[in-house]
């Protein structure tokens, strides 16, 4: 293979081969922008070093041939004595990775070639302040010297001559330094600096090679995602000098603000400076907009540099470039990255702007930044927000609560009312209910697949995670942050989840404007930009999208909310908290009676609190489908729990005082005491085993319906049974309903219209889908425990206890039930779906399970043909969104 391309042979589309950096500077050239001249190695050639841990056959033969141009069309030999070209060696990755991988610069420089740059720039000090910067890169990056020993030698130069500033050490004390550096090598190296110019070009190119496998870089790509077998590619790029004079320097810039979108000059720029001091914060940088009063001519040139580049590019980009004695050069540039803000913002201006069309808009942005927009946020404007610290950003929220430091109090003090922040070094499976009982969780250590984060997101709770400035002393009960903060137990915190910032005392939260949009307290067209756009892309997404989204939701309030954030019916209602509350003692005299008149006096007494739920959930789905579940959990569930009624039954007995239907209870809750409810007698099993159970609740659902009909309304009932696995469990349930509604047309007569379905959540049903089908006319995938049952774990024990640490090994890239397992749990879904399909061709299917409001699944479920995806009401505008991004 081609191992190396020159800048002018390459385009950004080749970021696979050439890497982001390597792509944009071939593109940048073919645009005719003044890019020093260049070439780039590509990823393969790292992976053949990586694997062979030497240089692939060809490769140096390449990197000779592409040198050879490049010296010619600079008219410059490398490392010359007299003239010499000088290059970087520069790290470029496809995804980018900032700090993470190498860059050394001033490659070529050494005894001799350094006097060669003294007389062709006529700058003694640049030379030999370039020279050390040489060996200083060279020894961290590629001789893996520690960067202290260089400092050191700085600041000793420093304290010598009495200054405090770089800039005040002359050409004199600079070639000093050079040979202290040089010491410095040979000491913690155990070789002198190399001379030869090539020699140095290869090492530096291994050391990017091997920078790929950093363990830093390792950390950084399993936390964002980023495939570890991709490799880097190297750009070896004619040095131009920023720090030749205060006629040169170095800056960054954005087209317009990533944070907001709005447009305008945003970036930074330091005169008399070589790249890597930007970033080191060494000086301070100024606006760039004052680069205008410093050289209006490079200004003007970089101003109609970064409008081709957006247009060209259509998007934001961010760019790095260096003034040379008032030339421009541009050394790099890429689509930045942006705010879940900016993002909306920036789709629709480039909309008006007719560079980009809906369809392209719709495509820049995604769920995941729909859903930060939505969270509580404190409020901004607050005034007195003290920020104390800064650590990542793991599960989105605003948390406000007193600082607690261990699971125990936690839950004490959450018991008695408080809210509290759990704020812990890190956290490990013992700090379980404390994390359920807080508001928020702050620890000082791990990223974001720390046991904390990731539990975290999994009970989507707001966190914070790793924030390194604060010392946390559990055994104290306080923590530190820095400028002598000192919060004790008990003091009240604020954490921001989707920013990682951390606050003393309490900040108020305000609702996002995006909510009161979808809400319907915000009118579109009068509110904030911001609103607008997300108005503008969320109405492209329902124009273009083929999935139904539908919500899961147990009572009117949150069936209304969810109609109001554009949900089209209800794909999971719940029927299990309507046995809850006060009516717990008729669930558990049901459950105790042993006479067929006993159960069917207690399920009368049921049967009208049930139909008036059913009726005001119909009433505020009028006219949509509402998928209603038959009762599902184990019966024990609604039983004291077995420890506690025990005990009382044993003090009540010491006493003499046992009653009666105590010691029944105790007897029933050891009958039904399951090893593993999870997999024990639930669902449809319930049905066949309690008699009048679902017919009960299938009456009072379908006389809930003709009631409404009565009423002049329309309601669309579609009743669903649990857990099926066979189709004989469902075929005799489903008898059982036909009968009843028989009952109940002939009683009121109405024409009932239903449809009775099933779930699809045991690897059995969906491989057997196709005889299910011939009797259940809709499927509903019930994901969450399709994934238990086909992993065969579940999810209240397993994550906690080892879902970080297979995160933390790579086994997931993601936990199963935050993103569906396609190969696994969506193989059977797609299975399922074909084998459903091909019985009964009308057949209607869904998915309630909580994938329906992740990003990803929702991609999953349309690719394998589902009619809706239905989810929590707060993820429905989300699942709107991927919907309809999951069709471009
Ligand atoms: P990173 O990926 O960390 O940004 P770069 O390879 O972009 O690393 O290099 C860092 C900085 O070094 C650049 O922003 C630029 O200022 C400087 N630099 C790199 N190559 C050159 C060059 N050929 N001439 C002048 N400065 C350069
Ligand atoms: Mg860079
Ligand atoms: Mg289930």
């Amino acid at each position: 293979p081609k191992f190396v391309y020159a800048f002018a042979e390459a385009n950004k589309d080749m970021k696979d081969l050439l890497g982001g950096k390597g792509a944009n500077l071939g593109e940048m050239t073919r645009l005719g922008l003044p890019v020093p001249p260049g070439f780039t190695i590509t990823t393969e050639a790292c992976l053949a070093y990586l694997a062979d841990r030497d240089f692939p056959a060809g490769l140096s033969d390449e990197v000779s041939e592409q040198l050879a141009a490049l010296e010619k069309s600079m008219g410059k030999t490398l490392g010359d004595a007299a003239d010499p070209l000088l290059v970087s060696v520069r790290s470029g990755a496809k995804f980018s990775m900032p700090g993470m991988m190498e860059t050394v610069l001033n490659v070529g420089l050494n005894d001799e070639s350094v006097h060669g740059l003294v007389s062709q720039s006529g700058d003694e000090r640049f030379a030999f302040d370039s020279y050390r910067r040489l060996i200083q890169m060279f020894g961290k990056t590629v001789l893996g010297i520690d960067g202290e020993h260089f400092e050191d030698a700085i600041d000793e130069a420093k304290r010598v001559k009495g200054v405090t500033n770089d800039l005040d050490l002359d050409a004199e004390d600079l070639k000093q330094l050079v040979e202290v550096f040089k010491k410095v090598v040979l000491e913690h190296a155990g070789r002198p600096f190399p001379q030869p110019p090539r020699e140095q070009m290869d090492l530096a190119v291994r050391a990017v090679f091997d920078s790929w496998n950093t363990p830093r870089a390792v950390i950084y790509r399993r936390q964002e995602r980023i495939p570890s077998d991709l490799g880097t590619a190297v750009n070896i790029v004619a040095m131009v000098f920023g720090n030749l004079g205060m006629d040169s320097g170095t800056g960054v810039a954005f087209t317009r603000d990533p944070a907001s979108g709005a447009q305008g000059i945003y970036g930074d720029y330091l005169q008399n400076a070589q790249g890597e001091d930007v970033v080191a914060g060494i000086r301070n940088t100024v606006p760039l907009r004052d680069l205008e009063q410093i050289d209006k001519r490079v200004y003007d040139e970089l101003l109609r540099i970064m409008q081709t580049l957006e247009e060209h590019y259509r998007d934001l980009c961010d760019i790095e470039f260096t003034v040379e004695r008032g030339k421009l050069w541009m050394l790099q540039t890429r689509v930045g990255k942006r705010t879940a803000a900016a993002a909306f913002r920036i789709a629709t201006q480039l909309v008006d702007q007719g560079l980009i069309d809906m369809n392209e808009a719709l495509n820049r942005v995604t769920g995941a930044q729909l859903a930060q927009l939505m969270f509580p946020r404190f409020d901004e404007k607050a005034s007195g927000r003290r920020k104390i610290a800064q650590g990542m950003n793991a599960s989105p929220g605003a948390a406000v609560g007193k600082v607690v430091f261990d699971s125990y109090t936690a839950v004490k003090w959450s018991r008695s009312g408080e809210k509290v922040i759990l704020v812990r070094r890190e956290t490990n499976p013992d700090d379980l209910n404390g994390m359920i009982a807080a508001s928020g969780i702050l620890t000082s250590r791990g990223g974001k697949t720390s046991h904390a984060a990731v539990v975290a997101r999994g009970m989507g709770k707001t966190c914070v995670c790793g924030a390194e400035e604060l010392d946390v002393n559990t055994k104290e009960r306080v923590f530190r942050a820095p400028h002598g903060v000192t919060v004790h137990e008990g003091d009240v915190i604020s954490i921001d989840g989707a920013t990682g910032e951390v606050f003393l005392g309490e900040v108020p939260v305000v609702d996002s404007p995006v909510v009161r949009y979808f809400e319907g307290e915000l009118d579109p067209e009068e509110a904030g930009d911001l609103v607008k756009a997300v108005h503008r892309v969320i109405g492209h997404a329902d124009g273009v999208r083929r999935m139904a989204v539908r919500t899961n939701a147990d009572t009117p309030e949150d069936a209304l909310r969810a109609r109001r954030f554009g949900a089209q019916g209800i794909g999971l209602c719940r029927t299990e908290h309507m046995f809850l509350g006060e009516r717990r003692s008729l669930v558990e005299q049901l459950i105790l009676a042993d006479t067929d008149e006993e159960r069917e006096r207690q399920l009368g007494e049921l049967l009208p609190l049930q139909r008036q739920d059913f009726v005001e959930l119909l009433e505020a789905m009028d006219g949509l489908p509402v998928t209603i579940r038959l009762l599902d959990p184990p019966l024990h569930e609604f039983l004291p729990d077995i420890t506690e009624l025990s005990v009382r039954v044993a003090v009540a007995e010491s006493r003499g005082e046992a009653r009666e239907n105590d010691l029944r209870l105790l007897q029933a809750v050891h009958k039904l005491h399951e090893q593993n409810p999870m997999l024990g007698l639930r669902g449809v099993r319930l049905g066949v085993v309690i008699p009048g159970l679902f017919q009960m609740q299938a009456r009072a659902i379908l006389e809930a319906a003709a009631l409404r009909i009565r009423a002049g309304a329309v309601p669309r009932v579609e009743i669903m049974v649990p857990l099926v696995a066979n189709v004989q469990e469902f075929e005799t349930v489903k008898q059982d309903i036909i009968q009843v509604a028989r009952e109940v047309r002939e009683a009121e007569s109405t024409h009932l219209e239903f449809l009775i379905g099933t779930m699809i959540e045991l690897p059995r049903a969906a491989l057997t889908a196709d005889q299910i089908a011939e009797a259940a006319e809709f499927f509903s995938f019930g994901t969450n425990d399709l994934t238990q049952t086909t992993w065969g774990f579940s999810r209240d024990d397993v994550e906690a206890a080892f879902f970080s640490a297979y995160l933390e090994r790579g086994i997931f890239g993601i936990s199963p039930f935050e993103s569906i397992d396609r190969d696994g749990v969506g193989e059977l879904v797609r299975i399922a779906a074909e084998k459903g399909r091909a019985q009964r061709s009308g057949l209607k299917l869904g998915v309630c399970g909580e994938h329906g409001g992740d990003p990803d699944s929702v991609h999953f479920f349309n690719e394998v043909g589902l009619d809706y995806v239905s989810c929590s009401p707060f993820r429905v505008p989300v699942a709107r969104l991927e919907a309809g991004r999951a069709t471009l």
